[in-house]
């Protein structure tokens, strides 16, 4: 590929909108552009890297015994009142009418279409195991699409699901995709780590999730050095604080000007933030979207809420939830702001942090301004309608399985496995006849890859980029090597680039030529900036035969002979071309 004659255009300014290096080298690079919030079109050299990606992951799932299809991102809403989604999806569906007024939504996924594929073709346990997948566009009205493909609201997925007749056969499909997705993983150069996850809306029993490590990351993991525990924030079981042998003491409502927060009152009333009771206060919402009722969470005062769990212990979707308002809050339910305890609420749901039942002799707030009380206990008190297990694991927190500490990550969700086993096939009866003719639903897997969320992701381990721009693992970069003609009009410059060009090109090599009339310092920069993980210069010495080689990756640069560097070249990009680790 010749530059001077290719539409590529990089940006000198960090764009505004950018707040994360994956993000800003993106658009710098000019690998894509922004079309509206959330919605981003892929430049050529970002698709090419898209397509590398997408062929790791062909390469690996066919490995698998997986068959590609392709389905439409045009989905009917019929399908999915079938599953029951079609209501319990919430407003990260993109819905649509067709000229008839019936209802369609741009796929955010697809259990219902897949299942639906099969279910009249499958009948027979001789046709069992099946796993198929696809790669498309997946559209989900996120309510905060940031960081550019990280989360934007129409982005690439591969998805894949497997059909089973039974959990031992689903067992091995899962398993079979837990090995397929840490090969990609691998080959795309990331440093990941699968954790266990949350189900979330999709349903079933049992998911990992695997988590790129970086610490721009949404994701939040909690793990263990001492055993193998690791798993989302969301999903980590906690242990409880050990429970008090205290003594329950007397009722004091304290006057405690000012201390709306517990760090307030702790340091006002001088007792430690454990003895605090913390109360998180929302408003629930109906399938319509009205208001249909209070919810107020208690936890210990040192404590972060689970909002997963919270969700999860109120069997509502997480869409169904918000912070409420104070104010109103307060008229239906007598809570007040910065001051509200489990004493004197009324009309709203209460829910207590399992370890609370434990402790002794906590302060809480009075439902009343500027007031506290002391020597607040669980069952001589107040009571709940849901006491379990609410709180964050902790970094430092005992591990739910060894009791050493816990540590945090941040990372990436790049892809997660489900199990679903017979959510989907039991209302849309998919079903298969076994050796004696007796019918069973059967069972499901799904598995999902984020490929444009992968493509950002890449950039952002520390490894794969630096101040200056992008370092492309070789497996995923938009071309192998670049070569820079410091002046393209010098005769002999011209006759070595271009003997270099067709050379690598003949032995399979994917070379740029930046060719273009442009300062030597602007090309440099450029190529730094694209990542491409080659680089070789042709410049005065080419009249002598000789060109410079350097990686992106390393700081050294190498005079060689023209068929020197043409042979290294070559043997460095077939080392890594498919990223695979001999
Ligand atoms: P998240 O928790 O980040 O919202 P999810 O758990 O809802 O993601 P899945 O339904 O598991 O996502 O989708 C499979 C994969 O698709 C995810 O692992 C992720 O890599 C990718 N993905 C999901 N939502 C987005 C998005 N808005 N933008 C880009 N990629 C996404
Ligand atoms: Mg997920």
């Amino acid at each position: 590929m010749k530059l001077s004659q290719s539409y590529f255009k990089t940006l000198r300014e960090v764009p505004n909108e950018a707040e994360i290096p994956s993000h800003i080298l993106l658009l710098r690079a000019g690998l894509i552009k922004k079309t509206a919030a959330g919605i981003y079109s892929y430049m050529p050299m970002g698709w090419r890297t898209i397509r590398k990606i997408e062929n790791i992951i062909r390469e690996e799932m066919d490995a698998k015994g997986s068959q590609e299809i392709n389905t439409s991102v045009l989905q009917p809403g019929e399908l999915w009142e079938e599953s029951g989604r079609w209501s319990d999806y919430g407003p990260e569906m993109w819905r649509l009418n067709d000229r008839n007024g019936r209802g369609f939504c741009l796929g955010p996924t697809a259990e219902e279409v897949f299942t639906d594929i099969i279910r009249n073709d499958i009948t027979s346990y001789r046709q069992l195991p099946l796993r198929l997948y696809q790669f498309s566009n997946k559209f989900r009205d996120e309510a905060r699409p940031r960081f550019g493909m990280m989360r934007s609201r129409d982005f690439i997925m591969k998805d894949n699901y497997s059909f089973d007749k039974d959990e031992e056969g689903l067992e091995q499909s899962y398993q079979n995709m837990y090995e397929a997705y840490s090969n990609v993983f691998t080959r795309c150069g990331l440093t990941y780590r699968p954790v266990e996850a949350d189900n979330g809306a999709i349903g079933g029993s049992g998911s990992h999730e695997f988590t790129a490590l970086c610490e721009y990351g949404e994701s939040e993991i909690c793990y263990c050095d001492a055993c193998d525990m690791a798993t989302t924030i969301e999903k980590a079981a906690c242990v409880d604080a050990k429970a008090s042998d205290e003594e329950m003491l007397p009722l004091e409502k304290v006057h405690t000007p000012e201390t709306k927060t517990i760090e307030a009152v702790a340091d006002y009333l001088g007792v430690d933030q454990t003895k605090t009771l913390k109360a998180l206060l929302f408003v629930t919402y109906d399938i319509e979207g009205k208001e249909d009722g209070y919810v107020a969470a208690f936890i210990r005062g040192d404590r972060e809420l689970n909002m997963t769990k919270l969700v999860n212990a109120l069997g509502i979707h997480p869409f169904s939830i918000e912070f409420a308002d104070e104010e109103k809050m307060g008229e239906a339910c007598g809570s007040v702001g910065g001051f509200t305890g489990p004493m004197g609420l009324h009309d709203c749901k209460i829910v207590v942090d399992s370890e609370i039942p434990g402790l002794r002799n906590l302060v809480a707030g009075a439902c009343e301004t500027d007031y506290h009380i002391k020597n607040v206990n669980y069952g001589r008190d107040y009571e709940a309608d849901i006491v379990t297990d609410i709180k964050n694991l902790m970094e430092g927190d005992p591990c739910p399985i060894c009791g050493a500490p816990v540590k945090h990550a941040r990372g990436v969700e790049v892809g997660q496995i489900f199990k679903l086993g017979t959510k989907y096939s039991e209302p849309m009866g998919a079903i298969y006849k076994d050796e004696n003719q007796q019918d069973h639903p059967i069972v499901m897997g799904c598995y999902g890859i984020g490929v444009s969320r992968t493509f950002q992701a890449i950039i952002d381990m520390p490894e794969n980029h630096d101040e200056n721009g992008i370092i492309w693992p070789m497996s995923v970069a938009p071309y192998h090597v670049i070569i820079t003609v410091m002046k393209p009009d010098d005769e002999a410059q011209k006759e070595v680039a271009e003997k270099v060009y067709n050379e690598l090109g003949k032995a399979g090599v994917e070379v740029i030529l930046d060719d273009r009339k442009e300062r030597p310092g602007v090309k440099f920069k450029d190529a730094d900036l694209l990542g491409i993980p080659v680089r070789i210069t042709v410049g005065r010495g080419a009249a002598d035969g000789i060109i410079e080689y350097k990686l992106r990756r390393d700081a050294d640069k190498e005079e060689l002979t023209v068929d020197e560097g043409i042979a290294k070249a070559i043997e460095i990009v077939n080392a890594e071309k498919d990223g695979r680790i001999y």
